[in-house]
C-alpha cells in the first residue's frame, strides 16, 4: 500500500508518500480508464476492484467471447467449405476444452495488459470490496476479511452491471445460466434455449450453433436485435435461420422447468401457436442490471441506476460515477468515454465534460452487425426528410473472392443538405467498416465529400462509397 493514504482502525494507521487524489472503485473500461487518465494528469491513484483488473469487458464479456468466436468462426470455415476455397482438410473437429483454454488465455494475457500499464503509471491497485461510509472515505474489505479505510478528496464508482436474472426462473449456473457460464460450460451442450436476442444473446447463439449445438433463440420484441435498424435485424434472422437457427420473435417465455435431460421452456406467441422448447441448457441474456456498492445516502434513478449530473457527480459532493452503473447507452467503449469525461472535469480546470452521443453498437456474430447515428424507423418518427443507399456485399469484388458476400452497407443521408446521418452494416469485416462511418459523421460529412473520396480497390470499403453513390441514384456496380 506505499504511497496512499489508508488507516487500518484498531490494527494500524498510516499515511505515506503522496496523498491520494482519487480512488476508484471498479477496475473495468471505466475504472481502469479512468485511473490511467488521472494518472496521466498527474494525480495519485488507488484502484479499489475485488477481482483481477479488466472488469468484466476482459474477463467475463466482450474479450473471451470475441476469441470464441474466432475459434467458432475458424471451424465453421475449415468444416463448411474449406474445399471451395482449394484447401482440402481431412476430418474436421471441434475441440471445446482447447477453444474455451485459448478464451481465457486470452483474457489473462489482457489483463496482465493493464496490470502492467497500473505499476507503469504509479497506480495502486487494491484488491478488496469497498463501501463508501462518507463522501471522501472509502471502507475496504479485504479478501481474507480485514477492514481498512482510504481516503481521497474524490472518488469515482465504475461498479458495472451484471446479468439480469428472471426472477421466475433464476439462474443456477448448470443448466439455467448467464453469459459467465456459457464462457466456460465444460462441453457444447447438444441443444441451447437463448432468452434475449440483444449482442449477448446473438453471440452465443452464433458460437453454440456454428459448434453443432441446436440453437431457439427467444425474443420479446418483434425483431432480433431489436435496437438496431429493421432492416439489419430482419437480415440476421434470415441468416440465423439459413444456420439452422430456431428465430421466435415477439414471444414469451412463460416458465422453464428443470428436466432430467435439461430444462422444459414454455413459449407463447400472440396469434400463433404456443412452443414447448426442450433443451439441455437455457441461456438467460435479457440484459444487465446496475451493480451498486453500499454508499451511504447515494441518490439511484428509479431504475436503480447511480444518478450523476452533468459533471458525472452524484448527489455526495466528491463522490462521483461512470459506466454501466449510470445506465445510459451501457457498453464498454461509452464506458471508457464517461470515465475520461469524468477524470477531466475533476483535475482540469475549465473543462466541461461531455456525454456519450454517437456511439458505434457491434455484433460479431456471422455476419457481424454494426451501426452508428439515426435509425430510418427514428427519423420517420421525428419527420426528418432522408434518402438511403443500400449496396450489397455481393457486388463488391473483395467480398467475392473473400467468399463473404452476406449483408451490405446502408447509409441515411438528410435530404436537403446530404449529410451523414447513420449508417448500418451487415456482413463480413462490419465492426471494422462502422469507424470509417463514424468519421464521416463526426465530420458532418455529405453524400457529396463521400463521393469524391477515392476507396481502395479492392477493399470492402467499397460498399461505403457504392452506398453512398446509391443513394443519389448513380451506384458503378449495380
Ligand atoms: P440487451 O439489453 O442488449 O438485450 C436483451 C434482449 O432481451 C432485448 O432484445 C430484450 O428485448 C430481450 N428480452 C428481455 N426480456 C426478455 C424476456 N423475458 N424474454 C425474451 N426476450 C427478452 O442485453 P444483453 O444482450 O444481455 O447484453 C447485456 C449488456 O452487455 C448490454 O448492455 C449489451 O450492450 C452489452 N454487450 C455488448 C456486446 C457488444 O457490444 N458486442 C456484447 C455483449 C454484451
Amino acid at each position: 500500500m506505499a504511497g496512499s493514504t489508508l488507516d487500518n482502525p484498531g490494527h494500524e494507521s498510516y499515511a505515506c508518500g503522496m496523498a491520494t487524489d482519487l480512488i476508484i472503485i471498479g477496475g473495468g473500461p471505466a475504472g481502469y480508464v479512468a485511473a490511467i487518465r488521472a494518472a496521466q494528469l498527474g494525480k495519485k491513484v488507488v484502484c479499489v476492484e475485488k477481482e483481477r483488473v479488466g472488469g468484466t469487458c476482459l474477463n467475463w464479456g466482450c474479450i473471451p467471447t470475441k476469441a470464441l468466436l474466432e475459434s467458432a468462426e475458424m471451424f465453421r470455415k475449415m468444416s463448411q467449405g474449406a474445399e471451395a476455397y482449394g484447401v482440402k482438410t481431412q476430418e474436421v473437429s471441434a475441440d471445446w476444452g482447447a477453444m474455451v483454454a485459448r478464451s481465457r488465455a486470452v483474457s489473462d494475457r489482457l489483463c496482465n495488459g493493464i496490470e502492467f500499464l497500473f505499476k507503469k503509471h504509479g497506480i495502486e491497485h487494491v484488491q478488496g470490496t469497498a463501501r463508501i461510509p462518507a463522501p471522501g472515505v472509502v471502507e475496504l474489505t479485504a479478501l481474507d476479511g480485514t477492514v481498512s479505510r482510504l481516503q481521497a478528496p474524490k472518488i469515482l464508482i465504475a461498479t458495472g452491471a451484471q446479468t439480469r436474472e428472471i426472477p421466475a426462473f433464476p439462474m443456477d449456473g448448470t443448466r439455467i445460466i448467464g453469459s459467465k457460464q456459457a464462457l466456460t460450460l465444460p462441453k457444447v451442450p447438444s441443444s441451447m434455449l437463448v432468452i434475449g436476442s440483444g449482442s449477448i444473446g446473438s453471440e452465443f447463439s452464433y458460437v453454440y450453433s456454428s459448434l453443432g449445438c441446436k440453437v431457439t433463440v427467444v425474443e420479446a420484441l418483434p425483431n432480433l436485435l431489436p435496437n438496431e435498424d429493421d432492416e439489419v435485424s430482419k437480415a440476421m434472422e434470415r441468416a440465423f435461420k439459413k444456420r439452422g437457427i430456431t428465430c421466435l420473435t415477439g414471444a414469451k417465455v412463460e416458465s422453464v422447468v428443470k428436466t432430467d435431460a435439461g430444462i422444459k421452456a414454455h413459449v407463447t406467441r400472440p396469434g400463433k401457436p404456443d412452443n414447448d422448447v426442450e433443451a439441455e441448457v437455457c441461456l438467460v441474456a435479457v440484459g444487465v442490471s446496475p451493480v451498486v456498492p453500499d454508499v451511504q445516502g447515494l441518490q439511484l434513478t428509479d431504475r436503480g441506476f447511480i444518478q450523476v449530473n452533468e459533471r458525472y457527480e452524484t448527489n455526495l459532493p466528491g463522490v462521483y460515477a461512470a459506466g454501466d452503473c449510470i445506465g445510459g447507452i451501457m457498453l464498454a467503449h461509452a464506458a471508457s468515454y464517461e470515465a475520461t469525461q469524468a477524470v477531466e472535469g475533476m483535475f482540469l480546470p475549465g473543462t466541461t465534460p461531455k456525454k456519450p452521443v454517437l456511439v458505434p453498437g457491434c455484433t460479431y456474430c456471422h455476419p457481424q452487425i454494426a451501426s452508428i447515428g439515426k435509425r430510418e424507423r427514428e427519423l420517420k418518427q421525428s419527420g426528418v426528410a432522408y434518402k438511403v443507399g443500400k449496396f450489397p456485399f455481393q457486388a463488391i469484388g473483395r467480398a467475392v473472392a473473400a467468399g463473404e458476400t452476406e449483408g451490405f452497407v446502408k447509409l441515411i443521408f438528410g435530404a436537403e443538405h446530404g449529410e451523414l446521418l447513420g449508417a448500418h452494416i451487415v456482413g463480413e469485416g462490419a465492426t471494422e467498416l462502422i469507424a470509417t462511418t463514424q468519421l464521416g459523421i463526426s465530420a458532418e460529412l455529405t453524400d457529396e465529400d463521400l463521393h469524391a473520396m477515392i476507396f481502395a480497390h479492392p477493399t470492402l470499403s467499397e460498399a461505403i462509397h457504392e452506398a453512398t453513390l446509391a443513394a443519389d441514384g448513380v451506384p458503378i456496380h449495380a
